[in-house]
């Protein structure tokens, strides 16, 4: 990889593409390529599960909608049956009601014969029940009426909950799509290079002299302190105080299906435990001097798949510089020949 000004070419190149000048951050800050952190990449990405989250609450809310306004349809139709039910029985009482000359004239034969005075009162008794009939029939209605207007004023409300809700369904996922594209110009390829020091050495032979002749990792030399990040989303596989690395930590990542093992050794202070996931540049610690070590420095290693220790080769250790990339801040700086 070819460095330029702090920052890889290749890194630049994505940034240019994907936002112009500057990178628009999580926050609506705008920040150089030079003046991102480790800590940016933490807060985008914690800032995208958020988004996560809200998005998929809003996705249910509007399922809950669309059930409730199922619902008030199911209503609405139940009501439409009992309101023609009725008009049906009010027109049939109508109908039964309108032959009042019969009665008027029944009226009269029976005041000049008497044997019908009976049977008309019989029709007045049948009229009045139906009266009371019709009656009742037009009360129901007006209150299923009733009804149905509150229903359908429900379901006015629910239907414009149910359009500010996919209002804002859109653009939670705009957003969280704009946070994902600018973590993606983020964020190193693989590693972020977990602190900023002198490369004080690299990898590759060694003398033997410190026991092994391969150094299967990078050392970065920087006071006793210095924060040192998680270099990739990954799980802490191991934390331990003792033997020649001193205060060390592994950390197992899967990136692209492939999975692979970091090592922090020498460290002052680890801020992790063993099982916690971490998110790449948080803070897991900070450079000191533990263990075989002449100075404060990071000896830092990738391993492909699990970690395996060779004094004499590289075994499945990769050569950090290949694989880890500067963000902002956050590099080694070669040491000068
Ligand atoms: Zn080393």
């Amino acid at each position: 990889m070819i460095s330029s000004g702090g920052f890889t070419i290749y890194m630049f190149k994505k940034l240019i593409l994907t936002a112009g000048v500057g990178i628009l951050l999580f926050n609506g800050q705008t920040a150089s390529a030079s003046s991102l952190t480790p800590n940016d990449l933490v807060n985008t990405k914690q800032s995208i599960r958020t988004a996560t989250k809200q998005k998929h609450e809003v996705k249910q809310s509007i399922q809950a909608i669309k059930t409730k306004l199922k619902q008030l349809d199911r209503q609405e139709k139940a009501i439409q049956t009992k309101i023609n039910g009725t008009s049906e029985q009010l027109e049939s009482f109508d109908e039964q009601l309108k032959p009042e000359e019969t009665s008027l004239f029944a009226k009269v034969v029976s005041s000049v014969f008497p044997s019908a005075k009976a049977e008309a009162a019989e029709a007045e008794e049948e009229r009045n029940e139906l009266m009371k009939k019709k009656e009742e029939a037009s009360k129901a209605l007006n209150e299923l009426e009733d009804k149905q207007q509150s229903i359908a004023k429900k379901r006015e409300k629910y239907k414009t909950a149910y359009t500010q809700k996919n209002k804002q369904y859109k653009k939670q996922s705009n957003y969280l799509s704009e946070l994902k594209k600018q973590y993606q110009s983020m964020v190193p390829d693989r590693f972020l290079m977990p602190a900023t020091g002198r490369l004080s050495q690299g990898f590759g032979a060694a003398g033997g002299e410190n026991g092994y002749t391969f150094h299967n990792g990078l050392d970065i030399a920087a006071k006793t302190g210095t924060p040192i990040y998680a270099a990739a989303d990954g799980k802490v596989t191991q934390v331990s105080s003792s033997g020649p690395y001193g205060k060390h930590m592994k950390i197992e990542h899967t990136i692209d299906g492939q999975k692979w093992t970091t090592v922090y050794a020498h460290m002052n202070r680890i801020d992790v435990k063993k099982g916690q996931t971490v998110l790449q540049g948080e803070q897991i610690g900070q450079i000191g001097t533990t263990g075989n070590s002449t100075g404060p420095h990071l000896h830092f290693e990738v391993h492909k798949g699990n970690y395996s220790f060779s004094a004499t080769s590289a075994g499945h250790a990769i050569n950090p510089m290949k694989v880890a990339e500067r963000v902002g801040g956050a590099s080694p700086v070669k040491q000068t020949l």
